[in-house]
């Protein structure tokens, strides 16, 4: 199998780059390092089957090519993080539509297989936990910023679904629970990486709000066997899935959990929502998977618990 992974220079689409690989497959990448980096593939580049571009997928000449040249494409190119989105909301919302509109655009013309990487962000401010994905999603006001990320990732999936009705493009939709492992930075917003970050540096950790909202953080690796085994599964096409971990943590415990994993004497610092991201920012109290229809589907079920995750995301920063 040749994959096209848009994004593959970024946190999750270098780690099932290597996977590909590893398999025997071919593996084109397509990044445009706006959150990427060269270093994720760096030890990629002489490997046989392995070849990439750097150039956004907007470049659809370019996009069409790659398309041409694969068998499958695995669209991660995106614009994430919530730090990053509530900052440049323009550049969210037209990243995430106009890049997904061109790839289904083009993966069309010879129906090859798209995988849409959503987000459990969608499910929004529903308290209906675990979430299902046949539920409803429950967004803010448009005038909070960070409704837009959701948002933009709804319509990438209304649309794939549409060319799956209308146009019989095979496509499958994947909701990703907060993905954490070693590459993933804390540049945007994600708040493993920038614990762990700060509990190393002996600097305060930042937990924002009263720490008792919950998320459920699910290692990359558990993500990649999910996507590995829904490529090779036709029943996939056309269906949406949760890829997460249902394991709950609340972030205090998560940066209690952080604290006592490197040992550090951090002192943990609680900082009001407005000030952490904008006046008015609303979060959601609890984020659960329900994964019964990809356990149904594929046998899945999330291997990495959450102390091994920590320990390699520290170990992983230490090297660095
Ligand atoms: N968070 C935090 N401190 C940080 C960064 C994030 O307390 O330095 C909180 C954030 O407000 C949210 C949770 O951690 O409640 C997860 O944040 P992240 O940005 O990783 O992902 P989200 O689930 O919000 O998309």
């Amino acid at each position: 199998m040749k994959a096209l992974i848009t994004g593959g220079s970024g946190f999750i689409g270098s780690h099932l780059a290597d996977r590909l690989l590893s398999l025997g497959h071919e593996v084109l990448v397509l990044d445009d390092l706006s959150t990427g980096s060269i270093d994720n593939i760096t030890h990629l580049k002489s490997q046989p089957g392995f070849s990439y571009v750097i150039d956004t997928v907007t470049n659809e000449q370019l996009l069409a090519e790659m398309i041409d040249r694969s068998d499958v494409v695995f669209h991660l190119a995106a614009a994430v993080g919530v730090k990053l989105i509530v900052e440049q909301p323009v550049h969210t919302i037209e990243t995430n539509v106009h890049g997904t509109e061109v790839v289904l655009k083009h993966a069309n013309k010879k129906k090859k297989l798209v995988f849409i990487a959503s987000t459990s962000e969608v499910y929004g401010k529903s308290t209906d936990v675990p979430f299902r994905e046949d539920a409803d999603l429950v967004l803010g006001a448009t005038a909070k910023h960070r409704w837009a990320y959701a948002c933009s990732k709804m319509i990438d999936e209304f649309l794939a679904l549409a060319y799956w009705k209308e146009r019989k493009l095979p496509v499958v939709i994947v909701r990703l629970f907060n993905t954490v492992g070693p590459r993933q930075t804390g540049q945007y917003g994600m708040v493993l990486p920038t614990f762990v970050r700060q509990a190393l540096a002996g600097h305060p950790i930042t937990v924002f709000g009263d720490g008792t909202q919950s998320r459920s953080f699910t290692y990359v690796g558990d993500v990649v066997d999910a996507l590995v085994a829904l490529a090779a599964e036709p029943k996939a096409i056309g269906g949406v899935f949760n890829i997460g971990n249902p394991d709950e943590v609340s972030i205090r415990e998560l940066a209690d959990r952080v604290k006592a994993a490197t040992g550090s004497d951090s002192q943990i610092q609680y900082i009001p929502y407005d000030q952490a991201y904008e006046e008015g920012f609303e979060d959601m109290p609890r984020r659960v998977p329900d994964i019964g229809k990809l356990a149904k589907l594929i046998g899945y079920e999330p291997k990495v618990g959450l102390d091994e995750i920590i320990q390699r995301v520290v170990q992983h920063f230490r090297e660095q």
